[in-house]
């Protein structure tokens, strides 16, 4: 229980990071999330493209 936890904890953090490296590639270190393929911001951390991108 504690352990199905603690992953999902990490797991949510290392997409958190990842958007954020993603938003620090595109040039905006302030935004959350940025699009991998036109560098457009994403409110979302759960994705990696913007709608037009996908
Ligand atoms: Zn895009």
């Amino acid at each position: 229980m504690f352990e199905s936890q603690y992953n999902d904890e990490m797991e949510a953090e290392v997409k958190r990071l990842e958007a954020k490296m993603r938003a620090i590639n595109a040039g905006h270190p302030e935004w959350i999330n940025a699009c991998v393929a036109c560098g457009c911001e994403l409110a979302d951390i759960n994705t990696d493209r913007c709608a037009q991108c996908l």
